[in-house]
């Protein structure tokens, strides 16, 4: 038996071969130096104001280059989707004037070429490549269960390296016998597909980060899971496939995600994938108002956390976008010093003044900001936009107009 035969009993029903997704998907032809970049959030229901900076980074990067802003709905942990939570971010980045180029409405077709943009649409793609994986010894089956299979992976770690603290979590189903696994899988036992690592705990990956620049971290020596066993990627393997086949050139992504690149880019060699450029945002932070240190802004105890605080203040969307635009750029300060009237939208997003550091969260300036936006507005503007916002939050005041 061949490991062709364990990647076909796993996977009897993948029908599209690897040529064909990439028929689907081919290059880009877009201008030298287009970014295609892409905000893909999990429709959990609450849009935070790290991910409306996200999002800015992203579409301002394609925008500045010509390039491609996509809207991708990463939608696989079915348990914390909320219903609508989707056309909620949608609506919110129109809202900011940030319409992005390809997207998918929940029960609509794509809008582009690289769709579909929901991730629970994109199963056999992901199992087309699983199963190649698998058929080349670089995947395998795991039958542990849940926690047993931790206590093995454990156990059979302590025995290989109880000298070392490395990181190295070899499974123990990595070694099975292929003719083990085939039957396993025919008798019908749940498994998921693990990446089987070629790393021992010795190496270092050295990757690209827009700000932080050469990063060099520990390898992964974890046999991570690929497909989990309801036939579901979790982010990573998602995160490479979709990727590589939308064309990103630069993933914009929280700070969370760092650690984790070494995995990721794991990922991307054994499916023999091009590398492409991270941008980690970093956190934004508030000043503690107990200890006086700084800490990220937190959903649960700040209210500025959350973008629908700063509609039911009434701030303009231009603002808030200035003031992001602030926090993004050093290079925007001077800019709108020096062209009072422009609209931020002609602001050339310059990579090379993109902040580094986690930014202080600060109301005067949005303040002072917003005093600035609405002066500006004509009589007719203030007059709309002020009526829009009274319809939304005090429909007794919109109503006496
Ligand atoms: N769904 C991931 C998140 O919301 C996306 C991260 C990424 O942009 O790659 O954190």
């Amino acid at each position: 038996m061949t490991r062709q035969d364990l990647a076909n009993a796993i996977y009897p029903d993948v029908k599209i071969t690897l040529e064909q997704i990439f028929e689907k998907y081919p290059p880009r032809a877009l201008p030298n130096g287009a970014e295609v970049t892409r905000f893909a959030p999990s429709p959990t229901g609450n849009f935070h104001i790290g991910g409306l900076f996200s999002a800015l980074i992203d579409f301002s990067l394609a925008k500045s280059s010509n390039g491609i802003f996509i809207l991708r709905n990463e939608d696989t942990d079915k348990k914390r989707e909320v219903p609508g939570a989707l056309e909620a971010i949608f609506d919110m980045l129109v809202r900011f004037n940030m319409k992005p180029d390809e997207y998918q409405k929940t029960g609509e077709n794509p809008v582009g070429k690289y769709g579909p943009y929901i991730q629970s649409q994109r199963l056999d793609i992901y199992h087309a490549f699983a199963k190649k994986l698998v058929a080349e010894g670089k995947a395998f089956p795991c039958f542990c269960k849940k926690t047993e299979g931790k206590e093995e992976i454990l156990k059979a770690r302590e025995e290989r390296f109880s000298e070392d603290d490395s990181n190295v979590e070899y499974d123990p189903c990595r070694n099975m016998s292929i003719e083990e696994a085939v039957r396993r899988v025919k008798e019908g036992e749940k498994f998921a597909i693990r990446l089987k690592t070629p790393n021992d705990g010795s190496t270092k990956t050295v990757f690209e980060d827009l700000v932080k620049g050469r990063v060099e971290l520990p390898a992964n020596a974890k046999d991570v899971i690929l497909v989990k066993n309801d036939g579901i990627p979790p982010y990573a393997f998602a995160h490479a496939i979709d990727d590589t086949l939308m064309g990103t050139t630069t993933v914009v992504r929280g700070e969370e995600w760092f650690t984790s690149t070494p995995a990721h880019l794991d990922i991307f060699d054994a499916l023999g994938f091009k590398h492409m450029r991270y941008y980690h945002t970093p956190n934004i932070c508030k000043i503690d108002e107990e200890n006086g240190g700084k800490r990220k802004l937190s959903k649960r105890k700040d209210k500025e956390s959350g973008i629908s605080f700063f509609f039911e203040q009434g701030y303009p969307t231009d603002a808030l976008i200035e003031y992001l635009l602030n926090l993004i750029s050093s290079s925007f300060e001077p800019w709108r010093a020096k062209n009072p009237e422009t609209p931020y939208q002609d602001f050339k997003f310059g990579l090379d003044s993109i902040t580094a550091v986690s930014p202080l969260f600060d109301m005067a300036k949005l303040n002072d900001i917003s005093k600035n936006v609405i002066a500006k507005m004509s009589a007719q503007q203030l007059f709309e936009s002020w009526l829009t916002w009274a319809k939304e939050f005090d429909e007794p005041l919109a109503k006496k107009t």
